[in-house]
């Protein structure tokens, strides 16, 4: 039986040891610790930074009571009881200016005009919108009642003094850079970007700005794709170009990208060929070496992960499709884990229906492009089958469903989670 695994040259075949999805994730979780280097950056350029503490409002939001519409600042027992039949007399005594203190004060029976965002005069404690009055020289009539507070945010409601609105390893997005803008938080202390390095593997292998082909060649796809996820998830991508598949010069260049970064991606030449070196370079990088040969997953079986010297190295499979798949899975949690940032996974999930029968094999995670589309009102999801070589198979999708190792497939109808592609 050993004969079986030799190559032609004699050397040994390396096996497969292969490890369920969750075995590898929770082997990941111990293995990387964050790097907590700091750096301080204006809000402008924080999106995709991930805080390194937590943010602490020194004042109330707003600052003043205001109104949410535009309308009639009153006091709200005065309009019970009013209605289209029925409306309500006020003395309209005058009017807020925007981005100005009123200092008139607001007794019963009077009102005084507020546009949206306006500050509401003393006394008064809810706004009737304008849909729901008729003004007659100073007289106003209102047809409606509103209750206390009613179109109304109170001082301190959207923020108040001394509260954490943000916490530490919180990655930020569009919006929080508007609330630190809207409490006059301009700069923030983020943990310092990971440097992620990427190494295109394979003979075939030439660069995208290639105009011709030549027979047996293709472009860098991975190269392009990781350098931008990596970028994506808030990283830096340091791209290392394409090598051959000959030991000696893949192992130069990436121990030499190995020495700039903070976690090298390797791609292609996973597999147990001849000419597969991923493997036995990442167990040159550093110790403890490889702890991950192989996960029970489709597409992307051939994937290595090592811990060199407590820096991760991962080896994705060449197939386009596979490396995107196998970077969404672990290279992400390396990534977010590295960043310190705490990830809330179900952010990036939809429930949809899946459009026909899909079948699987027990024993393995599988994973299924699909293509995301309305039907009647309910959200559907389309597998988009082809051989993970197929890049186009990703440009056409929007998410991924996962099948879990237990299940033999799942039936048209049935509900599934879409892992929406970021
Ligand atoms: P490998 O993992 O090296 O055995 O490659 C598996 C398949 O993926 C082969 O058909 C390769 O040509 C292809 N491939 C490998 N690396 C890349 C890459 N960077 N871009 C596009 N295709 C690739
Ligand atoms: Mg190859």
């Amino acid at each position: 039986m050993e004969l079986l695994n030799l190559h032609k040259d004699g050397s040994k075949v390396e096996l497969f040891d292969v490890q369920q999805v969750k075995e590898v994730a929770e082997k990941i979780q111990q293995q990387f610790e964050a790097i907590h280097d700091v750096e301080t950056v204006g809000i402008m350029e924080a999106v995709g930074r991930v805080l390194a503490s937590d943010i602490v409002s020194s004042e109330d939001v707003p600052g003043f009571n205001r109104s949410t519409v535009d309308g009639y600042a009153v006091i709200a027992r005065n309009t019970y009881g009013s209605s289209e039949s029925m409306p309500t007399f006020f003395k309209i005594i005058g009017s807020v200016e925007m981005g100005k203190e009123v200092t008139q004060e607001i007794r019963d029976g009077e009102a005084m005009y507020v546009p949206t965002g306006g500050m509401l005069p003393k006394g008064a404690d809810a706004v009737v919108m304008i849909e729901d009055v008729e003004v007659i020289g100073d007289l106003l009539n209102v047809f409606e009642q509103v209750a206390p507070r009613e179109n109304v945010i109170l001082q301190g409601e959207d923020v108040k003094l001394n509260e954490v609105i943000l916490k530490k390893g919180h990655r930020l997005r569009p919006q929080d850079l508007g609330g630190l803008a809207a409490i006059g938080i301009t700069e923030v202390t983020v943990y310092r970007k990971i440097k992620v390095g990427i190494l295109s593997t394979g003979d075939e292998l030439v660069p995208p700005d290639t105009k011709e082909l030549l027979t047996g060649q293709i472009r860098d796809i991975n190269g392009i794709s990781i350098s931008a996820a990596v970028q994506a998830l808030g990283g830096e991508a340091i791209y290392g170009g394409i090598v051959t598949d000959e030991y000696e010069e893949y192992l130069k260049r990436a121990k030499e990208l190995f020495e700039q970064v903070d976690f090298l991606i390797l791609s292609g030449g996973s597999s147990m060929g001849t000419k597969d070196y991923t493997n036995r370079v990442m167990n040159e990088l550093g110790q403890p070496g490889v702890f991950v040969h192989g996960v029970a997953i489709k597409p992307g079986k051939p994937t290595i992960i090592a811990n060199c010297d407590g820096k991760p190295v991962m080896g994705l499979p060449g197939h386009p499709v596979s490396a995107m798949v196998l970077f969404d899975l672990f290279a992400t949690q390396i990534l977010n884990q590295l960043h310190g940032v705490i990830t809330n996974r179900f952010a990036k999930q939809l429930k949809a229906k899946i459009s026909r029968n899909v079948a699987s094999q027990v024993g393995r995670t599988d994973y299924v492009r699909v293509k995301l589309e309305i039907r009647n009102d309910e959200l559907w999801a389309i597998p988009v089958f082809g051989k993970s070589g197929l890049i186009t198979n990703l440009v056409k999708s929007d998410g991924m469903i996962e099948i879990p190792e237990f299940k033999e497939g799942i039936v048209e109808g049935e509900w599934v989670n879409v892992l929406l592609f970021s």
